[in-house]
């Protein structure tokens, strides 16, 4: 390590891909310090149940990051929960200022990760995990010769709405415009699907259900007098994702989406800083990704750091 800096590696963000980072680099003997503003473990500790991680038939978001949490804890991570403001290029490395203290390091891992769009219905966050989810690779197993509704006409949704109708009893794809933004070959394939409706153009109004979801109500948004009600066990909604990159598009060049550009090297416009997880321009956003991209983007620092002998 170098003597000029506190860490070799400051990690933004302590979901899956920041915290596998963590774990191969306290393995390659490097130290590292977890920078996470809200819950350790990420998005998915408010998952009720994963049964997609290999080796781990199920196991809940919580117990799941709880695990993670305490793996790097035991190689001796140091972690901290604090909000990043800046990250300034010092030359010989990087100044990382949250809203209570200021990191050196010799190199960074921006794991950030991506927010769900919501709806913003006033049930909706309460009902997650009981009926309402943001990804059907993750939820969709519970839904299992159910009616379930997908709200989107991304390749998202539509995607989506053909894994579930596999699935599913019946799957209703609503959205809001008659045009779709997905690859007209998948819009071609969901209306292949016998169990598949398309509800266009509609949006979601109201969802029912007091504990859990039980239905959907809709509205035509060219006439508010066109309403339907659906009767459906879940709701999937799936209007894309928003990553929070503002503050490092200074230093790092960022997709028209706002992720952040690199490839499975997990390498970006600026060196020394390095990508991993949902926060990166990728197709498949899921732990074992994000899990992925943490080994790559650490074993990549380790070079970079070797190469100038810290
Ligand atoms: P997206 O392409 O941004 O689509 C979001 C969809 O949600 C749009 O149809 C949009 O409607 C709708 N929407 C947005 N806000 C809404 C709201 N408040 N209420 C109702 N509907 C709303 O997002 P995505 O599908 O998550 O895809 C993100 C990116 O990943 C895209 O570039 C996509 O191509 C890519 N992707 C690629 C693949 C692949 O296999 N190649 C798979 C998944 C994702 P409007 O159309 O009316 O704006």
């Amino acid at each position: 390590m170098s003597a000029t800096h506190a860490y070799d590696c400051v990690i933004i963000g302590g979901g899956t891909a920041g915290l596998t980072a963590a774990l191969y680099l306290l393995r390659a003997g490097k130290r590292v310090l977890v920078i996470e503003k809200q819950v350790f473990g990420g998005q998915i500790v408010s998952s009720d149940c994963i049964e997609n991680f290999p080796t781990i038939a199920r196991i809940s978001g919580m117990e799941y990051a709880d695990l993670l949490v305490q793996q790097v804890l035991d190689l001796g991570c140091d972690v901290t929960m604090e909000e990043v403001m800046e990250i300034r290029d010092t030359q010989d490395g990087f100044e990382t200022r949250t809203d209570s203290g200021t990191y050196r390091s010799a190199g960074v891992i921006l794991a950030t990760g991506a927010k769900h769009r919501a709806l913003g219905l006033p049930n909706e966050r309460e009902l997650v995990g009981n009926g309402v989810s943001y990804c059907a690779v993750c939820d969709g197993a519970f839904f299992r010769d159910r009616k379930v509704a997908v709200i989107g006409g991304g390749n998202t949704a539509l995607q989506s709405a053909l894994f579930l109708s596999d699935l599913c009893e019946q799957v209703y794809l609503v959205h809001r415009r008659a045009q779709f933004r997905a690859h007209q070959h998948t819009v071609d394939a969901v209306r292949k699907r016998d169990n598949i409706q398309l509800l266009t153009p509609y949006v979601a109004h109201c969802i029912q259900g007091g504990e859990r979801v039980q239905g959907l109500e809709l509205v035509d948004p060219q006439d508010a007098t066109n309403t339907l009600r659906l009767s459906v066990d879940g709701i999937f909604v799936t209007i894309g994702q928003i990553p929070q990159n503002e503050f490092v598009q200074h230093l790092v060049r960022l997709d028209e989406q706002g992720y952040i550009a690199a490839g499975e090297n997990c390498v970006t416009s600026h060196p020394g800083i390095y990508v991993a997880g949902d926060c990166r321009s990728k197709q498949l956003r899921q732990l074992t990704t994000a899990a992925a991209d943490g080994a790559v983007a650490a074993m990549a620092l380790c070079d970079y750091l070797n190469a100038r002998n810290v």
